[in-house]
């Protein structure tokens, strides 16, 4: 057994003072007590804890192609798809060493902002050549290794990988991705399945077709139907780019959306990476199949993407969860606030995602902090997000002196960490029971 006592504990909804967290040696949560219960707990002075961070959609590689996009690419308007060209040049060179470092990288700056599980949508899978590795999962377990040697979850997303698109030549920078088969697919997942150790729960696997472009339906329903069997995570790219939705109308008359439900793949293990350029329809549709929706705003803003309809999804119940996708900038409370902070610029609004019976409570706050949070961990696959009795030992803590948020007070403290803190402010992290050494 190891305790913490803090100054405040974020459960039940609120800051909560004079209380310790006790955790037992497998790294979940038994109690929440007073501290005067826990006489052995570290004291932790001048802290809160809050639940670690959930970063529900990434591409780990991506981290080094930052700072390395952001100018004039041609002559031609800049987009999403000139970046993926200069992201493409990444993903074509990377070897199985350079795969663990880069995606180390990213997740050491993951852990030092709070954020204890990833699920990472992982997609390069062959030599750069387009060849098989001896094992097919050897970059994937890179990855996870990366996860474990800084001690962070990872839900390994396994992405399925058909094709350029609809009626469209077959892109060489494309090699690495492509499995032609579901059956050539599902074998590799299952191996992958087979030899991930998943006693600790520090690692598991979930399915990821790309996107409605690069994996055709008769790819799609066997491989959503393996997931189902297994229940397993599904994750796909939705609605992202205008140019998706129209070639997914040309192809099955359908937008994307309306493609996943009329085909029955929605379902509340599935989550929809996006889902930006989507009709009242379409929210519909992902609320009645209890799907959710995983928005990356900071990654969004920074391509250009548009702006995700959080307030329609939350109107209609469907749970928003956050990713830090492309790695632009690795702050998934930045996320949160830029979910509410792109409405407000749409809207020239202000609050635009408080619950309407929001009368100066920290509401909002705890809105946008599930997103980051409990959301994002359902998303994922596992009952992370919450410090409760059960849940796992993984959390944060920030300093309260922190500039960032001094003069909190326990009403406001949330909504100061939410919309206010930097990264500065976070002190400890642990992960399953076990303190991170982030040095
Ligand atoms: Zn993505």
């Amino acid at each position: 057994m190891i305790s913490w006592a803090p100054d405040y504990i974020y459960t039940d909804g609120k800051f909560q003072s004079g209380l310790a967290l006790v955790s037992n040696q497998h790294g979940s949560i038994v109690e929440i007590v007073k501290s005067n219960e826990a006489p052995d707990a570290v004291r932790l002075p001048g802290r809160a804890m809050l639940p670690g961070l959930v970063n529900a959609h990434s591409h780990a590689f991506q981290r080094i192609i930052r700072g390395r996009t952001e100018y004039r690419s041609q002559n031609t308007t800049d987009s999403f798809w000139t970046w993926r060209e200069q992201m493409y040049a990444a993903a074509t060179t990377l070897g199985p060493e350079e795969i663990y470092a880069a995606s180390r990288l990213a997740f050491l700056e993951m852990a030092l902002t709070g954020i204890t599980a990833v699920g990472e949508f992982h997609y390069i899978h062959h030599a750069p050549d387009g060849s098989e590795y001896d094992d097919p999962n050897l970059l994937a377990h890179e990855v996870i290794r990366a996860a474990h040697d800084v001690g962070i979850r990872i839900a390994l997303l396994r992405v399925a990988y058909a094709r350029a698109g609809y009626q469209l030549d077959p892109n060489p920078r494309q090699v690495r991705f492509i499995e032609q088969s579901p059956e050539t697919y599902l074998k590799h997942l299952d191996q992958l399945l087979a030899g991930i150790d998943t006693k600790d729960g520090m690692a598991w696997a979930g399915v990821a077709p790309h996107s409605v472009r690069a994996v055709p339906l008769d790819y799609l329903k066997p491989i959503i139907a393996f997931a189902n069997e297994r229940a397993l995570p599904v994750h796909m790219h939705v609605a992202e780019q205008p140019a998706e939705i129209k070639a997914c109308i040309e192809e099955y008359g359908r937008s994307p959306i309306a493609l996943l439900d009329t085909e029955g793949l929605l379902n509340e293990r599935f989550t929809a990476v996006h889902a930006i350029h989507v009709t009242p329809k379409a929210v519909a549709a992902l609320a009645r199949s209890g799907a959710g929706v995983c928005a990356c705003p900071t990654t969004e803003r920074n391509l250009g993407d548009g702006v995700v309809p959080v307030d329609l999804y939350l109107k209609a119940n469907v749970p928003v969860s956050l990713g830090t996708d492309s790695q632009t900038q690795i702050d998934l409370l930045e996320d949160a606030r830029e979910l509410e902070y792109h409405l407000r610029l749409q809207k020239l609004q202000r609050n635009v995602l408080a619950p309407e019976d929001d009368t100066g409570s920290s509401a909002l706050a705890k809105r946008l902090f599930e997103c980051a949070t409990v959301n994002g961990a359902k998303a994922i696959g596992f009952n992370g997000g919450t410090l409760a009795p059960g849940a796992p030992a993984d959390f944060f803590t920030v300093d309260l002196n922190d500039l960032s948020i001094a003069g909190s007070s326990p009403d406001n403290l949330l909504t100061n960490i939410v919309f206010s803190l930097a990264r500065t402010a976070i002190r400890d992290v642990v992960v399953n029971g076990k303190p991170l050494d982030l040095k």
